[in-house]
């Protein structure tokens, strides 16, 4: 079992499987892809799924492949079916997209073995979604989440980045999407992740105003008032309509105690936490050809260094240098 230096048990991992990406979303990746990583430092299929089974063996339950836009890595499906190989004992494999291109990937990635998959949405308005993304697929994310529901996904989670001046006025009009299309409607404070530097506490709307937003109108219910290490506090609507709200408050409700997670990037540095200022280097340890047990060793005692809270509140932070779309969302 992996365990860190505050007695957190680490169930769940995040791959990034690349760090390109389709949209320009601005509180994430305003300037376009970074100068491509050379293509030998970015883990091969079987690389992610040898490390993906030590990790297993050693107490992951949950991988969540991400990105960059991890539907642009090529045979994606096929990295999938790889890793879904290893259930039983790994118990979720999910996926979270921009949406774009996934309405033709929904069967195969579902045969594949992917349980659950997050779409991101960031506005229902259609020039509010070009401002924030960069891109004119509003038409296209509508796709995906039907192309979702229609493949089987159960739920289906759409996620929000919320930022003030932008999409801060929909919340009701989100908590309605999520009433009329059963979906799971996930709202993520803006945290400092963002490769243009345009983060300030100015910009981050507080998951508490999220919620009275919404409860005003349609009165929520909390589903997990003992939540774990689960992200998202999780409403349902009291009137016991299909849909879900979650929200994700990292800036302004601190979650770091109950913490499972652990990050790897696309070139294989292992990241313990999301604003971690330092990197581990499995791709390293894993081409020097050491024995499997070697890679178990190293991986636990990477996770012995995990960081036990962020620091984003404290006046010394800084910004870690490698932004969302390289770490993995
Ligand atoms: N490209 C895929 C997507 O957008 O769904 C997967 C990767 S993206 C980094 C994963 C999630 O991180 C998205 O839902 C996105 O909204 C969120 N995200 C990115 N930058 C963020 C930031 N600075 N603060 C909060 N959430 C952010
Ligand atoms: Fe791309 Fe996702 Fe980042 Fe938007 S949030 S720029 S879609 S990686």
């Amino acid at each position: 079992m992996l365990r860190d230096a505050y007695n957190r048990t680490i169930r769940d991992l995040r791959i990034s499987v690349t760090d390109r990406c389709n949209f320009r979303c601005f509180y994430c990746l305003p300037n376009g892809e970074p100068p491509m990583a050379r293509k030998d430092t970015i883990l091969t299929f079987e690389e992610t799924a040898y490390v993906a089974d030590i990790f297993v063996s050693l107490g992951i339950e949950k991988i969540r492949l991400t990105g960059g836009e991890p539907l642009l890595r090529k045979d994606i499906a096929t990295l999938a079916a790889e890793i879904a190989v290893l259930k039983p004992r790994l118990k979720d494999l999910a996926l979270t997209t921009n949406g774009f291109i996934f309405p033709g990937l929904a069967d195969e990635l579902h045969s594949a073995g992917v349980d659950r998959v997050t779409i991101s949405l960031d506005s229902l308005d259609r020039d509010k979604f070009i401002k924030m993304t960069g891109v004119d697929g509003l038409e296209k994310v509508f796709a995906a989440i039907e192309s979702a529901k229609r493949a089987g996904f159960d739920p289906v989670k759409v996620n929000a980045a919320v930022i003030r001046g932008h999409n801060d006025d929909e919340f009701v009009e989100f908590a309605r999407f999520a009433r009329e299309f059963g979906v799971s409607m996930r709202f993520i404070e803006f945290m400092p992740l963002d490769s243009g530097h345009e983060w300030n506490r100015d910009l981050v709307v507080p998951g508490r105003e999220i919620f009275e937003t919404i409860n005003a109108v349609y009165p929520l219910k909390l589903r997990n008032p003992d939540r774990g290490s689960e992200t998202a506090w999780k409403y349902v609507f009291a009137d016991g309509s299909p849909g879900e709200i979650g929200i994700i408050a990292p800036v302004t409700e601190m979650f770091c105690g109950a913490c499972s997670r652990i990050r790897l990037t696309a070139d294989g540095q292992i990241r313990t936490c999301l604003f971690s200022t330092t990197e581990h280097d499995l791709r390293g340890v894993l081409r020097s050809g050491v024995p499997r047990a070697e890679i178990a060793r190293f991986i636990e005692s990477v996770v012995l260094n995990k960081e036990p809270r962020h620091r984003i509140n404290d006046a010394d932070f800084v910004q870690p240098s490698r932004t969302m779309s390289f770490i993995g969302g």
